[in-house]
C-alpha cells in the first residue's frame, strides 16, 4: 500500500521529485532554532547524464534521465513499455526507520554517507523557499508537544531559504519498511515527476529491500514516467495545497481548467473522485461492520439476530448477518467504485482493493465464479502496480487459488 500523506501531517513520508532550479537565499531569517546543514546548489539540469550527480542508470534500463520542460529533471522511457513493467528498483540512499524522524536524525545519517553519496543526495531537488504563512501551525494545536515541535522543525526547513539535508529529505522521501512507517530517499525514483493521473506507481518492496516504480499502463518510447505525490482521491484544491509542499502547481489534464464548467475534464474528474471517495468509505464501513471476510463472517459485536440496515445509521446494533439485499447493494456500490476508477484512468492500490472487495461480496452472495473473476482482476492489478514479488500480489495469488479450489476448478498446486 502506498503511504498516503495525512492531510494535516505534511511531514509524513510521501513523495516528491526534482523541482527544477532553486533560488538559494542564504542567511535568510530562519524560524527554527538550529540552522540546517546547508548544501551547495545543484548544477543546472542538463540533458546529458552526469555520472557525478545523477544515479547510475543500469545497462538495458528502459529509461533515461533528462530535462523535463518546466520541471527540472525527469525519467523518460527509451523504448515502448508494456503495463506492469518494473522500471526502477532501488535501495534507499538515506533512510529513517519511522515517520517521526527529526532533522538531527537525517543529518546524522547524511554525515555517515560517502562523499559521492552525499553529492548524489545534494543533487536532488529541494523546496525550501516556501512562505511560512502557508504552513500555519494553528491546525496542529491538538497534537502532542513533541510532535508539534517536530512539525515546526520541518516547516522551518521548508521556509529556510537554504537547501539542506532536511529540505531535500522532505521534498523527496517515499514510504518504506515492512510496516510502511519508514521513509527513504531513492535518487532515481525521486526523479519521477508528478501527475494526478499517473502512468506509474511507486511502492516499497520489503522482499527486495527496494522502492519499485512500475508502469501502470503501456508507455510509448520517450514518454515521461509520472507518479502521484498525493492521495489520488483528494479534490483538486486539496491536491494543489499538498503539492505546494513540493514547490509547484500541477498542470496535469485533470487540474487545468474551470471546475465550474460542468462539461470540462476537470469537473468530470472532480465529480468522479468525490463519488469514489464516498463509495470507498461507504463500502469499507459496511464490509467492516458485517465482518465480511473470505473465511466467512468475522465476529462483530451486535444484538440478537437483528438484520443490518443498509444506511448504517444504527451501526452499534448491526448483526453478523446482512440480508442478501444488503449484500447486493454493497456489491453494486463496489462495482460502481471500480468502474469510476477505471473511467478516471487510475490504476492504483485502490482499484486492486476494489476488485478484491467485489470478490469478497461475491463469496458472501454465493457466486464463486464471479468471485474468481474479480479476484483475478485484483491480482492482475497488483501484479501491474507492484510485481509478483510483492506481498500483496503473493497473498492475492494464494486467494485466487483458494477460490478456485473451493469452486472445484483448480487445485492447490496451481
Ligand atoms: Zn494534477
Amino acid at each position: 500500500m502506498l503511504i498516503e500523506p495525512h492531510i494535516w501531517d505534511d511531514t509524513h513520508p510521501s513523495r516528491a521529485s526534482t523541482l527544477g532550479k532553486f533560488t538559494l537565499v542564504n542567511n535568510k531569517e530562519q524560524s527554527g532554532d538550529t540552522p540546517p546543514i546547508s548544501i551547495e546548489s545543484e548544477p543546472t539540469p542538463s540533458s546529458t547524464h552526469d555520472s557525478f550527480t545523477l544515479p547510475p542508470i543500469p545497462e538495458n534500463a528502459p529509461y533515461t534521465i533528462r530535462t523535463s520542460p518546466g520541471r527540472g529533471l525527469g525519467i523518460f522511457t527509451t523504448r515502448p513499455i508494456p503495463a506492469g513493467t518494473r522500471l526502477i528498483a532501488e535501495p534507499p540512499l538515506l533512510s529513517v526507520p519511522h515517520g517521526r524522524y527529526r532533522v538531527a536524525d537525517l543529518e546524522a545519517r547524511y554525515a555517515a554517507l560517502t562523499p559521492s553519496q552525499q553529492a548524489l543526495y545534494a543533487s536532488l531537488g529541494s523546496s525550501h523557499t516556501q512562505r511560512a504563512k502557508h504552513w500555519g501551525v494553528g491546525v496542529y494545536k491538538h497534537i502532542p508537544r513533541w510532535d508539534l515541535e517536530r512539525v515546526r522543525e520541518i516547516q522551518a526547513i521548508r521556509c529556510a531559504g537554504v537547501k539542506s539535508v532536511g529540505s531535500i529529505f522532505v521534498t523527496n522521501c517515499m514510504g518504506m519498511g515492512a510496516d510502511g512507517e519508514g521513509a527513504g530517499v531513492f535518487p532515481t525514483a525521486a526523479r519521477c515527476n508528478h501527475s494526478c493521473v499517473p502512468n506509474a506507481c511507486f511502492a516499497w518492496n520489503e522482499r527486495l529491500g527496494a522502492e519499485t516504480v512500475h508502469a501502470v499502463r503501456d508507455l510509448e518510447m520517450g514518454e515521461e514516467v509520472l507518479v502521484s505525490y498525493c492521495y489520488v482521491l483528494h479534490a483538486r484544491d486539496l491536491r494543489r495545497w499538498e503539492l505546494r509542499g513540493y514547490g509547484f502547481e500541477c498542470e496535469c489534464e485533470v487540474c487545468e481548467g474551470d471546475s465550474w464548467d460542468v462539461g470540462s475534464k476537470v469537473a468530470r474528474s472532480l465529480a468522479r473522485r468525490a463519488r469514489v471517495s464516498e463509495l470507498d468509505e461507504w463500502v469499507g464501513k459496511r464490509v467492516k461492520m458485517f465482518g465480511l471476510g473470505f473465511e466467512g463472517p468475522e465476529e462483530v459485536p451486535g444484538k440478537n439476530g437483528e438484520v443490518g440496515s443498509v444506511d448504517g445509521s444504527d451501526e452499534g446494533l448491526l448483526t453478523l448477518a446482512p440480508s442478501r439485499e444488503v449484500l447486493s447493494q454493497i456489491f453494486l456500490m463496489a462495482i460502481e467504485m471500480v468502474s469510476l476508477l477505471r473511467d478516471e484512468g487510475l490504476v492504483c492500490p485502490l482499484l486492486a482493493g476494489g476488485y478484491m472487495t467485489i470478490a469478497l461480496l461475491c463469496v458472501a452472495l454465493g457466486d464463486l465464479n464471479f468471485a474468481i473473476d474479480a479476484a483475478q482482476k485484483g491480482l492482475d492489478t497488483f501484479l501491474i502496480i507492484y510485481g509478483d514479488d510483492h506481498y500483496r500480489a503473493i497473498e492475492t495469488a494464494a486467494r485466487v487459488r483458494e477460490l478456485k479450489v473451493k469452486a472445484g476448478v483448480g487445485n492447490t498446486d496451481d
